[in-house]
């Protein structure tokens, strides 16, 4: 399990949220940033990032507020309405090494636009 403890404040998502590396942004708000993947999987792939420091789900669950966990979660909705998803999505956050995390920044991956297939390689 990707160590919870221990934000890695270079991670590539902390300096996008810095501003010091750039991305497409889709969306944003007091808690969440969201922007476009730069390797995207689907017509339609976005990340989904609190701005506060969470290394994971994990770490998120077990630190952040009812208010912020629900403002996070809702967010995904609003944006996938935006994106007019109306035929539906797909949310993936993977968690710690065998859930294949690379980033050590929470963040969900919204993809949609087309029709998806099976989650498992
Ligand atoms: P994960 O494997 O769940 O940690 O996903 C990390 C995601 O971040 C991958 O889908 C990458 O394509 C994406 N990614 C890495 N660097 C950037 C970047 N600079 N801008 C946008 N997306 C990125």
């Amino acid at each position: 399990m990707i160590d919870i403890s221990n934000y890695d404040e270079n991670n590539i998502f902390a300096k996008i949220l810095k501003k010091k590396v750039p991305s497409k942004k889709i969306y944003e708000d007091d808690k969440v940033y969201a922007f476009e993947d730069i390797n995207p999987q689907a017509p339609i792939h976005v990340l989904i990032i609190p701005k506060a420091k969470f290394c994971s789900f994990n770490d998120f669950c077990l630190k952040a507020n009812n208010e912020t966990i629900c403002s996070v979660i809702k967010s995904i909705e609003k944006i996938a309405n935006t994106l007019k998803l109306n035929n539906g999505y797909r949310i993936i956050s993977n968690i710690g090494k065998e859930g294949g995390q690379e980033v050590p920044h929470l963040h969900f991956h919204l993809l949609g636009g087309k029709q998806l297939g099976k989650i498992i390689d």
